[in-house]
């Protein structure tokens, strides 16, 4: 079992175990996308807004309720049980650790249709890369390449936009 925790905060190791061979993170990624921005994002304002007023609050932090800036909003995956849907959610930073708890611990007890969901939820969000990270796992894998995708996910490397 790999310690995937250990890595938090670091890029992930096993992610970056499956790209090295198929050349993700260096520049032949196509679309003429800089390495850095292979497979991973970080949310920034675009820089021509920086300067103007900022922008009316139109984010809904579906926890707490509170509107928050487009800076400060997350987008979470969130598990619907009843629905057995991976949905985005959005969370306020200080509700954003709780999401991502609450998404570990389901991803952990691996309910049944989640791995089917997650795989179509990161599709939907345009991460292909992580989304045949996950279907090209072999099936004994899967379970720490999800663990994997939530500490991406917690850690900051992998932002899914609004
Ligand atoms: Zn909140």
């Amino acid at each position: 079992m790999v310690s995937l925790a250990a890595d938090r905060g670091r890029p992930n190791a096993l992610w970056q175990e499956w790209c090295a061979p198929r050349g993700r993170l260096s520049t032949d990624s196509g679309a003429g996308a800089p390495a850095e921005t292979a497979g991973v994002q970080y949310l920034m304002p675009p820089a021509a807004m920086t300067d103007q007023t900022a922008r009316p609050c139109h984010l809904l932090c579906s926890a707490c309720y509170t509107p928050c800036s487009e800076a400060d909003a997350h987008v979470v995956p969130h598990w619907k049980p009843h629905r057995r849907m991976v949905i985005k959610a959005y969370r306020c930073g200080a509700c954003r650790p709780a999401a991502i708890d609450e998404l570990r611990a389901a991803v952990a007890a691996g309910p049944e249709g989640l791995e089917a969901s997650f795989h179509a939820f990161l599709v939907r969000h345009g991460r292909d890369d992580h989304a045949e990270w996950l279907r090209t796992a072999a099936p004994e894998e899967r379970h720490a390449v999800l663990l994997a995708i939530v500490d991406a996910v917690d850690a900051g490397q992998l932002v899914l936009n609004p």
